[in-house]
């Protein structure tokens, strides 16, 4: 990661140091590790650093910042919602009923909604849901998609498990119970032979089946056609709840989610991130039927209970969000942002000959350095990680802020205009340029 200049490289390191010095990696998050930039300042769609730099940011926090950074008017609602009242630990809090109603009004699985703070504690959320309900324990995931660090899904999904030998179902971190781990199943994404054979053997131990429904954790990865029917299909025959991690899809692909586009509906769903434009608020939809098994310290019941759920202020910016998604057509520049920005990076990879690809939908994309779109995550880290290196760098020298690692799916936000786009296809027409050098 090239660095402005030797000052600024200087002091940079400084920060890191100094950082590093009290916190563990300097980091509190696994992808805030290996940058040079400090960042400072955000608006918009900018990020600035230290040497008041700007960067358009294609990064976005991974996720959450879907209308654009700083946003006034979600920081006024945030800010109004917690001088108002804000915790005090007792009965429905300000602006979660409405928040509720919402979601349950444009998500086709949401009857019920609840609420946590972040997208890991929604996933665990899901399965504790899902083995109350059922009575059973295992859990079956894809091969390489995230699902947040809980024991019952951080697995099969760290680069190690490509070494050949490795079971799916490796750990993708130290400390995981390994009866845990035992209890997950992990299938390659897309593959409907052995997916079928999955249900095949444990179909009937299975509390719960994970999928995003439009892979973004490594990239962007769609559902080939009829695969994630078969998913459904499998799951209500099995009687296995089916989950859909929409942490990074919902409010993004579509206010409902990305299930509102493509049409299967499952039976939970776990979402964070976006919704609330930058503030921490996650939570779990899902069917009547299942949300009634969160009950109270009871066995054949799970619990969701936490202090900073549906925090005033975390409501508050999720309910202006909602209500500008609702009222402003967002998604209408999302896509079309999108769309240009997409085309752009495709016609520049065919007059330049490289050997990439550009995959996505709406506000989200990837650039794979091989010549096919990657259909499951070994493919999609087949992409060449050297071309990606000298891409990634040329593009933060001009000014263009994206994942450093060549899996990481990028995004826009709506404050993104037109000449961004412009300026940003100019800059990666340059970076792919630097790749092939
Ligand atoms: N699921 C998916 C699909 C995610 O992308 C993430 C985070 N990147 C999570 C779950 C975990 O969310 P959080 O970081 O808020 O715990």
């Amino acid at each position: 990661v090239p660095p402005s200049d030797g000052a600024q490289r200087a002091e940079a390191l400084a920060t890191w140091d100094r950082a590093r010095a009290v916190v563990p990696r300097g980091v509190s998050s696994g992808h805030r590790v290996g940058w040079q930039q400090v960042f400072v300042r955000s608006s918009g769609a900018y990020v600035w650093d230290d040497k008041d730099r700007r960067y358009v940011d294609f990064l976005n926090a991974w996720g959450p910042i879907v209308l654009g950074h700083c946003d006034d008017r979600i920081n006024r609602a945030a800010f109004e919602a917690a001088s108002t009242c804000d915790l005090t630990g007792v009965g429905p809090q300000p602006g979660e009923a409405q928040l509720a109603e919402t979601i349950c009004e444009v998500m086709p699985s949401a009857e019920k909604v609840v609420f946590c703070t972040s997208g890991t504690d929604a996933t665990m959320h899901a399965v504790h849901l899902a083995r109350a309900a059922t009575g059973r324990l295992k859990v079956l995931k894809f091969h390489g998609t995230y699902h947040g660090w809980n024991d019952h899904v951080a697995v099969g999904s760290s680069r190690k498990d490509l070494t050949p030998g490795t079971p799916l179902n490796t750990p993708n971190g130290g400390g995981l119970h390994p009866a845990v781990v035992d209890d997950v199943v992990v299938v390659e994404w897309n593959d409907e032979a052995g997916l079928r054979a999955a249900f095949d053997q444990f179909g009937d131990q299975l509390a719960a089946a994970f999928a995003e429904g439009y892979v973004h954790s490594f990239g962007c990865v769609p559902a080939a056609p009829g695969f994630l029917e078969l998913l459904r299909e499998l799951c209500t025959r099995n009687g296995v709840v089916m989950v859909m991690d929409e942490v990074k899809t919902g409010f993004r692909a579509a206010i409902g989610g990305y299930q509102s586009i493509h049409g299967v509906v499952p039976d939970l769903t776990a979402f964070g991130k976006a919704v609330a434009n930058g503030y921490s608020l996650a939570g779990l939809a899902g069917i009547d039927d299942l949300m009634g098994h969160l009950g109270a310290y009871s066995k054949s019941e799970a619990t969701v209970d936490g202090t900073y759920n549906a925090s005033p202020y975390a409501l508050g910016a999720a309910n202006k969000t909602l209500e500008i998604m609702r009222t402003e057509d967002v998604f209408g520049t999302l896509y079309a942002r999108g769309d240009q920005l997409r085309k752009g990076i495709q016609k520049s990879i065919d007059s330049l000959g490289v050997p990439a690809t550009v995959t996505g939908l709406g506000s989200e994309w990837c650039v794979y350095f091989r010549s096919e779109p990657p259909v499951n995550f070994r493919q999609a880290m087949e992409s060449d990680a050297d071309m990606y290196a000298k891409y990634h760098s040329a593009l933060l020298a001009q000014g263009v802020l994206e994942p450093a690692f060549p899996t990481g799916d990028r995004r826009l936000n709506a404050a993104t205009t037109e000449a961004d786009i412009d300026f940003a296809l100019e800059c990666v027409h340059n970076a792919l340029t630097a790749a092939i050098s």
